[in-house]
C-alpha cells in the first residue's frame, strides 16, 4: 500500500493533481476539505459543527480529523494506495497518522509538495472565489488560511524531511506538465 501525502498551501493545486494521481496509480483520493464541504452541504451534525470554523478559515480540531480520516480510509477496497489532500495540517495530525499507520504495520511512503509562491496563491484563490463561490475564498479568509498554513502546517516539512520522506515539485506551469513531474517522483518510490 502506498501512502502519499500531497502537500502545499491552499490553492497550490493539490485537489486537481490528487485526482490525476489517483487515476494514474489506482489510489483512493481523500480530501478532508471535500469531506467537510459535503457534510456542510448535507447539513449533517458534523457539517453543522465545523461550518463556522471553515468559513472563518480556521482549522477543525485534530481529534475530529484523525477519526474522519481513518473512517474515510476504511471505505476503500482494491486500491493500491491513498493520496491525501489537505491532511495532515498540524504536527499532532501527522503524529496521529503515524500511529494509525504503524498499527497496520505501514508507514508514510512519500510527502510530495507543490511549490507555489504566495503571490501566485492569492491570485489563484481569488480567481477560484469568482468561479466556484467557495465561502472561504474571500480575501480576508484567504489571508487567514495562508497564515494558518505558514504557522501550523508548513512546519510539517521539517518533520518529514528529517525522515527522508519529503520531495517538492515546482507547482507553476501547465497542469499536465506538473502531473508528469509528480508521477515521476511517485514512480521512483513505488
Ligand atoms: P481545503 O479544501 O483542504 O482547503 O479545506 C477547507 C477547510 O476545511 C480548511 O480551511 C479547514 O477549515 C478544514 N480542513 C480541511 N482539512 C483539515 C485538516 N486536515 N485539519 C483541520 N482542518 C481541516
Amino acid at each position: 500500500m502506498f501512502y502519499l501525502i500531497l502537500f502545499g498551501p491552499p490553492g497550490s493545486g493539490k485537489g486537481t493533481q490528487s485526482v490525476k494521481i489517483a487515476e494514474r496509480f489506482n489510489f483512493a483520493h481523500i480530501s478532508t476539505g471535500d469531506i467537510f464541504r459535503n457534510e456542510i452541504k448535507n447539513k449533517t451534525p458534523l457539517g453543522l459543527k465545523v461550518q463556522r470554523i471553515i468559513e472563518k478559515g480556521e482549522l477543525v480540531s485534530d481529534e475530529l480529523l484523525i477519526e474522519i480520516l481513518s473512517q474515510a480510509m476504511e471505505k476503500y477496497e482494491n486500491v493500491d494506495g491513498f493520496v491525501l489532500d489537505g491532511f495532515p495540517r498540524t504536527l499532532k495530525q501527522a503524529e496521529d497518522f503515524d500511529h494509525l499507520l504503524s498499527a497496520k504495520g505501514q508507514d508514510v511512503s512519500l510527502v510530495l509538495a507543490l511549490d507555489v509562491n504566495e503571490e501566485e496563491i492569492v491570485k489563484r484563490l481569488l480567481k477560484r472565489a469568482e468561479l466556484e463561490g467557495r465561502k472561504d475564498d474571500t480575501e480576508e479568509v484567504i489571508r487567514k488560511r495562508m497564515n494558518v498554513y505558514y504557522t501550523q502546517t508548513k512546519p510539517l516539512i521539517e518533520y518529514y524531511k528529517k525522515r527522508g520522506k519529503y520531495e517538492s515539485v515546482y507547482g507553476i506551469g501547465s497542469i499536465d506538465d506538473i502531473s508528469e513531474k509528480l508521477f515521476k517522483s511517485i514512480e521512483k518510490h513505488l
